[in-house]
């Protein structure tokens, strides 16, 4: 540019367009890049999600695949948990929540009548925000869903052991199973509470912001675990952590809320695509600017 001729209406330089802030992806070396196409193992077709006449969540289609860890992120309110809560019949147990629209695991209609929450909420398991363990021993802890499940288990103790060794536990405890799963602290018991959930043998874990009662340090170790537990399990992880999503996830489903015309405010899905994408070249304006921090 030093030879380049002077022109006399210069008014100085253009403005160089700043990067944008992108989310900085985890550990981009050892990250599985999902498949263009899903392996589906959860579809959800349309699906509006009320309170009451209040419509939540409006007109959701996204696809889960399988062994893959899928995020969904949006600003508080937008309908995540709504969304993810539908996975395993958990609304049902909210009076006045009803589901539009269609989801199926493995083809099967979840919400058709002769289907039993119960063996969904088995197969399709869930991890909430808050460790909740049992006031009961760490061992009993675990021993408690095979037991009311009926499992047929030769030996108690080794399933015990195997839950808490997948975990991520085992070492940690193995020494103390008798004593009160209380006395763990906050990220152990989020630990102990997945065990708890693969002791049953699920297919699906689901996991409602696992990691925002937990320290960094208690954090950086659930997400670890995700990525071991993700060989053996589809996972869907509700978090408002976008870095977290970023790290951990294999693909990304972005929801807004939006107002109509009437004022009211509906949860949309916005973009799904595999997290790479989302976070370094998402197609929708609002997803960037959400991930760029420029909103929410
Ligand atoms: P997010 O997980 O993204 O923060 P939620 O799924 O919790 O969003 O909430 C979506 C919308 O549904 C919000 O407007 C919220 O107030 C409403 N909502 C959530 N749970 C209930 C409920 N049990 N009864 C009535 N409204 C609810």
């Amino acid at each position: 540019m030093a030879n380049a001729p002077i022109n006399p209406t210069d008014v100085g330089t253009p403005p160089v367009e700043q990067p944008v802030n992108k989310v900085t992806i985890g550990d981009v070396s050892d990250r599985r890049e999902p498949p263009a196409e899903i392996d589906a193992v959860i579809e959800v077709e349309d699906v509006s999600v009320y309170y009451g006449a209040y419509e939540a969540v409006r007109g959701v289609n996204l696809q889960i695949g399988y062994n893959e860890i899928t995020a969904l992120i949006g600003p508080s309110g937008c309908g995540k948990s709504t969304v993810l809560r539908c996975f395993n019949r958990m609304n049902d147990l909210v009076v006045g929540a009803r589901v539009k629209g269609r989801i199926t695991y493995h083809g099967n209609d979840l919400y058709h009548a002769d289907i039993d929450p119960i063996e969904v909420r088995r197969r399709i398991g869930m991890v909430f925000q808050k460790p909740n363990p049992f006031p009961k021993s760490i061992y009993d802890n675990i021993a408690y869903g095979p037991r009311v499940n009926g499992l047929k288990t030769k030996n108690m103790d080794d399933l015990v052991e195997q839950a808490l060794t997948r975990a991520a536990l085992w070492d940690e405890v193995k020494d103390k199973l008798k004593e009160s799963a209380l006395a763990l602290s906050g990220g152990q018991q989020q630990r102990l509470c997945i065990a708890r959930t693969i002791a049953v043998q699920p297919e699906v874990i689901l996991m409602d912001e696992p990691c925002s009662a937990l320290d960094p340090i208690a954090t950086a170790r659930i997400e670890d675990l995700m990525h071991e537990l993700a060989r053996d399990f589809t996972i869907i992880i509700v978090t408002h952590n976008m870095q977290q999503a970023a790290r951990v996830s294999d693909r990304t489903a972005f929801f807004t809320a939006e107002v109509d015309d009437k004022g009211e405010r509906h949860g949309r899905l916005v973009e799904f695509d595999r997290t790479s994408q989302i976070f370094t070249n998402p197609n929708d304006k609002r997803t960037e600017d959400y991930i760029t921090g420029r909103f929410g």
